[in-house]
């Protein structure tokens, strides 16, 4: 049993094929989603298809730093509505954090939002899901400051350096692998199996970023099974001992049963 940790079935990218890429994934053995929000747009297909598979599929609730702009403080007002009126139950905030990646435009105001979902996270205990391109030591120093035992949460797609992912495990938080893992100069090699099993975390981030030999074609969740694999290679275990590991992580960080 795996856990996909971050993944986006909702996009219109599954519209012809979803029922049959879910199942493909639970058949594979990847029986849980957590399914993060992208901006006020996809709210409604995020929340639509968690009813349709309640048992499988895990909302969260956020404003992804690439949807900031100078309307945010609206924006973020509704999504801050949308955790207080709560129209399913949410089990995370996300995803946020900062992309100086695609613009550098809105670094202040990435900032300030990000800022929000730290006091969202915070106030309803509920994990922080951080994506961060180019800026991840500025997302590392912003949790860091707001440290606090009840701020937890995952560094999304991480692909950093042995001393970020040090830090990041020394701020409360885990580290989100992907298809990063899989790909020959991903540098994850480098880092892994310095950082105990016990903080990280699997993901695919579909219908992005597929492992190898998907790479640069549309991802799925059951391509889980190749980012486990490449794990397991890392730490010298087998990929049932990395499924059983990073799925109680997952369990612990997002209180599923386990
Ligand atoms: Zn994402």
């Amino acid at each position: 049993m795996l856990t996909d940790t971050h993944c986006h079935l909702y996009l219109p990218d599954f519209d012809a094929d979803r029922d049959a890429m879910i199942q493909r994934a639970i058949e594979a053995g990847i029986t849980r989603f957590v399914l993060p929000n992208i901006d006020l747009k996809s709210v409604d297909a995020l929340t639509r298809l968690c009813r349709q598979y309640p048992n499988h599929c895990f909302p969260l609730i956020g404003l992804h730093p690439c949807s900031v702009d100078d309307s945010w403080q609206q924006q973020s007002s509704r999504i801050g509505d949308y955790l207080k009126h709560s129209p399913v139950q949410w089990y995370g905030i996300g995803e946020t954090g900062l992309d100086y990646y695609w613009s550098r435009q809105w670094i202040a105001q990435q900032k300030q939002n990000l800022e929000q979902h730290i006091r969202w996270a915070k106030s309803y205990r509920l994990p922080l899901i951080l994506h961060s391109r180019n800026a991840v030591d500025d997302c590392i120093e912003m949790v860091s400051l707001h440290r606090h035992p009840d701020l937890k949460g995952i560094f999304h797609c991480f692909s950093g350096s042995l001393q970020q992912a040090e830090r990041i495990v020394e701020a409360g938080f885990l580290l989100g692998i992907g298809g990063v893992v899989t790909f020959p100069k991903g540098n994850l090699d480098q880092v892994l199996p310095h950082i105990p099993l016990d903080c990280i975390v699997l993901e695919t981030d579909s219908p992005y970023l597929a492992p190898v030999p998907h790479r640069g074609k549309r991802n799925e969740s059951s391509y889980l099974i190749l980012i486990a694999q490449r794990v397991a290679e890392l730490y010298r275990v087998t990929p049932e001992q990395v499924a059983e590991r990073t799925t109680a992580n997952a369990c612990r960080l997002f209180g599923f049963p386990f």
